[in-house]
Parts: structure tokens; sequence; C-alpha cells
């Protein structure tokens, strides 16, 4: 099956302000109109829609000339699409579909997007497919206007160089160029390494015996490094081991300690409980010493209450002392009272007796 385009679609492209889809059928299709109607924006969108980067070959300065820039009918574009769809039930291109959609679009402020069929890529991977299948950006396979001319003024060799990349071999033609510039700089390389190497051969007995002691240098190194590897192993198992005493150690002294802890803790109950008892006996000697002041005090006034019944007792004593001597004197004055009363009353009896006699 030949090679073929199905359809091109603009869409806000140069002068095609609405979307225009051209169906490209089987054999040639050409597209006929009056001088400035837009076949040559058709050309250059197929230009474009490939990734060319010359604003100078698509006959424009930057992106904004790409975009319908408005006319009297139509305002201005935002942005520009064109898609170009290829056939690919051959696969011709090395891509897994029957059916290949190029779209590039681009915005006012320059941005530009690429999609193959409507996924976004760059414009490098773009690049790549279309040169592994001689549609690279600047192929002589679109020909536009006044190539022509161009191409048959060319001098033989240039215009061997527009064949060759008209038949997609410019990629391959680069690939040897590019291979025979490694080419030559591997060659440069390896001048060197002989010169190198000559340059060395006198050198070669000391680098020799250089060479023989790194190597015993290397075999001593080792050597330490297993003896250090034994030496600090051993260490290591001996202070694994430590750790481990250690370990145990700390942890029989950690059940110590808890058992030293919990008989602190009976003392300290112990403790607390006496310095009640001893607050208890405290507070009970300072209630007897203030009952013994109390005591203390009542006991001097009774003291001193005994002194004055002592005081008082012996002046009584003193009293009836004098008393007791002055009795005496009275008795007999009773007495002498008491005959008077007796003669007195002899007489009372005797004047009665006399009255009644009367
Ligand atoms: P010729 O046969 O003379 O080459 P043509 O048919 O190829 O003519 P083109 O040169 O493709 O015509 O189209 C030019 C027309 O496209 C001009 O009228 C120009 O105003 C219009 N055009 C170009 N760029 C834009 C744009 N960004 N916005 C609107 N119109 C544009």
């Amino acid at each position: 099956m030949p090679r073929r385009l199905k359809h091109l679609e603009l869409h806000g492209y140069k002068s095609f302000a609405g979307k225009t889809d051209f169906i490209f059928g089987a054999g040639v299709s050409a597209i006929v109109g009056p001088n400035g109607s837009g076949k040559s924006n058709v050309v250059d969108s197929i230009r474009w829609v490939l990734g060319e980067q010359s604003y100078s070959l698509l006959r424009g300065k930057k992106t904004e000339d790409m975009i319908f820039g408005g006319s009297d009918l139509r305002p201005r574009a935002g942005m520009a699409q064109v898609t170009l769809t290829f056939d690919n039930s051959d696969a011709w291109l090395p891509i897994e579909f029957t059916e290949v959609a190029i779209s590039r679009r681009a915005y006012r402020d320059g941005e530009n997007e690429y999609l193959l069929n409507g996924q976004r890529v760059r414009l490098r991977d773009l690049n790549d497919l279309m040169a592994r299948v001689g549609l690279s950006e600047r192929t002589y396979t679109i020909i536009g206007q006044g190539l022509i001319d161009t191409a048959l003024s060319l001098k033989p060799e240039e215009r061997r160089s527009l064949f060759e990349e008209a038949a997609g071999i410019g990629l391959y033609r680069n690939k040897r160029e590019d291979a025979l510039k490694k080419l030559e700089a591997t060659q440069r390389n390896l001048d060197r390494v002989l010169d190198i190497l000559t340059e060395i051969k006198p050198r070669l007995r000391s680098l020799e015996r250089q060479a023989q002691r790194a190597k015993d240098f290397n075999q001593v190194k080792n050597d330490l490094d297993e003896v250090l590897k034994a030496w600090y192993g051993y260490h290591w198992h001996r202070a694994v081991e430590e750790l481990d005493q250690a370990r145990l150690q700390a942890e029989q002294s950690a059940i110590e300690l808890f058992g030293f802890q919990t008989k602190q803790d009976e003392h300290d109950r112990a403790v607390s409980g006496l310095r009640a008892q001893a607050a208890g006996r405290r507070a009970q000697i300072a209630a007897w010493r203030k009952e013994a002041d109390e005591i203390r005090v009542v006991n001097e006034v009774l003291v001193r209450e005994l002194a004055v019944g002592d005081e008082r007792l012996r002046s009584l004593a003193d009293q009836r002392s004098a008393l007791l001597a002055e009795l005496p004197p009275l008795e007999a004055q009773r007495a002498e009272q008491a005959g008077r009363v007796e003669a007195a009353q002899a007489e009372v009896q005797r004047l009665s007796a006399e009255a009644a006699e009367a």
C-alpha cells in the first residue's frame, strides 16, 4: 500500500479562521485558487505541523503570525491548530497505530504544543519519528513555490543533497557523518594512547617495581585487615560477653535495690509511726507540764493560805490563852454573883412568906 496522507485539518491557522478539513483521496490532489486565496498557507501548515522552527520558511516572523489575525468579519483567533493524519495500516511509521495524527498548537504567548494521536509529546520525539521515515523538518519532501526554479539552478553536488534529503537518506548521511567524527576522535585517542605507551616504556621496569610494591602493599594490607578483623572480632566477642555479664549484674543489682527500697519504705513508715508517737508523747508531756504548773500555782496558794491559817491559829491560841487567863477571876465573880443570887432568892422567899402572912 503506498504511503499517503489522509487528511489535513486547519483551525485558526493563518487565513483559515474556521475549521477546514482537506481530505486527500487516492492519487493526486490539487488545490486551486486565485492569488492570495491561501494555497501557500496550506503548504506552510504542513511544514509547520511537522515541526518546522524557521519562521522565514513559514513566511512569518514569529508564532503569532501563524495564528489567524482577524478580518472585517471575524475577530482574531487565540490559538492555531493543525492536524495532519497519515494512513499507517502498512506500519510505514514505526508506531503501533493504523492511523497517525500529528498535531501542533500555538498560542499568542508564543507557546507551542505537539501531539501524537492526541497525546502531548516533545518536539524532539516528533522530529525523531519524522526523521526515521525521511520527513525531517528540513527535507525537500514539501516543495513550495519557487523551489523548482531554485532546484534547477543548483550545482550538481547541491542538487544531489536535495535529492538525498528528499529520498530520506539525509538522516543516515548525518548519522554516517557523526559516526565518522566519532571514529576520528577514537583514532586520535588511540594515537594518544600509543604516544603514552612509547613515553612510559623506558619507565616500565621502575613502574613494574612500583607495581610489585603496590601489590605487596595490598597483600600486606589485606593480611593486616584479616588480622585486624580477627583482633577486633575477638575483642568484640569479649566486649559482648562483658556487656551480657554487666547486664546480668545490673539486673541483680536492680532486684537488690528494689528489696532495699522496700525495706527503706518499711523503715520510713516505722519512723513515721515513731515520730507520730513521739509527737503524741511530747504533747502529753506538755499537757502534764501545764497541769504541774497549775498544781504548783494551786500549791503555792494553799501554802500561802496554810501559813495564814497557821498564823490565825496561833493568834486564836494566844486569844484562848488570854481568855483562859481571864477565866478564874470571872469564875470567882460568877460564884460571888451566884452567892448573891442565892441570898437574893432567900430574901425573895422570906419576903414572899412575909407577904403571904401579911
Ligand atoms: P499566491 O498564489 O499569490 O502565492 P496564495 O493563494 O498562495 O497566493 P497565500 O500566500 O497562502 O495565498 O495567502 C496569503 C493570504 O493569507 C493573505 O491574504 C494574507 O493576508 C493571509 N494571511 C496570512 N497570514 C495570516 C494571518 N495570520 N491571519 C489572517 N490572514 C493571514
